[in-house]
Parts: structure tokens; sequence; C-alpha cells
């Protein structure tokens, strides 16, 4: 049986952030810090770094491109796409 991916909590959806470091837990309403991992059923934050169109850069953690419209333009891993229309989960994440 495969077990399932967890994320960090600043990749889900059930965390809200108070500042770069710490947020709560939306679940259990106590503080944690963004970069310890979550809870395997807790639910995965659409991103533009978990998408299938987005190209990250060669040189840089912290830019890349999105390759999901007709043009290709600057895309930051990080860019929240809940709205976006063209998001789509990459299979790996
Ligand atoms: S299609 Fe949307 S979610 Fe995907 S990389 Fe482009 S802007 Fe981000």
């Amino acid at each position: 049986m495969k077990n399932k991916t967890q994320y960090h909590y600043r990749d889900t959806l059930n965390y809200a952030p108070v500042d770069v470091v710490k947020g709560i837990d939306l679940i259990t309403k106590s503080l944690v810090k963004a970069d310890d991992l979550a809870p395997p059923e807790y639910e995965l934050l659409p991103k533009c770094k978990f998408c299938k169109h987005f190209s990250s850069g060669a040189n840089s953690n912290y830019k890349g491109s999105c390759l999901g419209f007709a043009k290709p333009f600057l895309a930051y891993p990080d860019m929240i796409a809940k709205t976006c229309s063209s998001y789509i989960k990459n299979e790996h994440e």
C-alpha cells in the first residue's frame, strides 16, 4: 500500500500563516511551524510549483515560468493557484 504524501504546513489548505515561520493549524487550532510536516490527511494547497504547467528556473529556486497559457510568463513557485483556470496538479504531488 502506497503511503500518502505529507506536505509542509505552508503547502496545505489547513494552515493559516501568521508570519513567514509560523501559523495556525486550522484543524487543531495550534501554533505550528510553516516548514514542519503536516498530518498526511491534510490537503495540498494549489500553488504554481505543484502545477503541471510550471517550469522551474535553472538557476533559481525562487522563480520559474508558467507554460500554461499562450505566452510563457514569469511565475513564482509559491504563488497561490486556487483561482487559476489552467492549474493542473502534477501527478507526482
Ligand atoms: S497554469 Fe496557473 S497554476 Fe499553473 S503555473 Fe501557470 S499560473 Fe501557475
